[in-house]
């Protein structure tokens, strides 16, 4: 395999940690996990914290967080403003609610809900336009990995969900790199394996906009990190954060990831 490389004058790059909750916790729930969940990451200080609740929590959630240094974010939303859209919620509707940041693409919505890379284009530019920081999920399932497509399966997501947006915008968005074989099922890509990927993307960044930035924008890994396992994805050059699912729904565990983020030097 190619390894693509990218020499980082001095990475000033935040880590960000972000749970994706999934279709977990109802609102009574959501506030008991997050009063447990503010007090064990009070002293955090170099991280940006993010939970993603379901929608119908999202304003129990605004309020646990109130004078928290965790901020809030949604798991979808749809690309129009509002109209005869039955069941869905605009980028404007979040934000009135509190959410910062929102999920977009998540590989469980492009497998049960057919999101394409055309559909993530549409509501990064929804979500930028109603002021939302994105978070761009993309990743290779096993049989793309197998058939030694990861590279092109990432290209292609990467080509289709920034298509027409601007370098000033891509300064908002978070891109997260889970592959498919790797979430939820307790099986994590190693540090390189995951290292390789990410820098793969920083030079597609690159070339695509412009080297300040690639040399800015998150990167985040996803995909069974664990509180084991996170102070060493993390140390990759190329790895900024992660977006983390079980182990969101569980407030030791996630401190835990935010605990192993704070002890990465720079
Ligand atoms: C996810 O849902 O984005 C995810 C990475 O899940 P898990 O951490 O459970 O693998």
């Amino acid at each position: 395999m190619i390894v693509y490389s990218i020499f980082l004058v001095g990475n000033m790059r935040k880590i960000n940690i972000s749970g994706n909750w999934k279709l977990n916790k109802t609102a009574s729930e959501t506030k008991e996990l997050l009063a447990e969940l503010t007090a064990a990451v009070a002293g955090a200080t170099k991280t940006e914290i993010v939970v993603c609740p379901t929608f119908v929590s999202l304003t129990t959630a605004r309020d646990a967080l109130q004078s928290s240094n965790v901020k809030l974010g949604a798991q979808n939303l749809f690309w129009e403003e509002s109209g005869a859209f039955t069941g869905e919620i605009s980028g404007t509707q979040l934000k009135n609610v509190g959410c910062e940041y929102v999920i977009i693409g998540h590989s469980e919505r492009r497998q049960y809900f057919n999101e394409t890379d055309a559909t993530v284009n549409k509501r990064l530019k929804a979500a930028l336009n109603a002021g939302l920081l994105p978070i761009v999920c993309v990743g290779e399932t096993l049989e793309e990995r197998e058939s030694e497509n990861t590279f092109t399966v990432i290209e292609n997501q990467i080509s289709g969900a920034f298509a027409g947006i601007s370098a000033a915008a891509m300064a908002k968005i978070t891109i997260a790199y889970e592959p498919v074989w790797a979430i939820g099922t307790g099986k994590t890509a190693s540090p390189a394996q995951a290292e390789e990927v990410h820098a793969f993307i920083r030079n597609k960044i690159a070339n695509l906009f412009n080297q300040q930035i690639s040399e800015n924008i998150i990167i985040q890994y996803g995909g069974s990190v664990k509180p084991s396992n996170a102070f060493e994805l993390l140390s990759q050059p190329n790895i900024d954060g992660a977006l983390v699912g079980g182990a969101s729904l569980d407030a030791e565990s996630f401190a835990g990831i935010v605990h192993a983020a704070e002890k990465i030097e720079g």
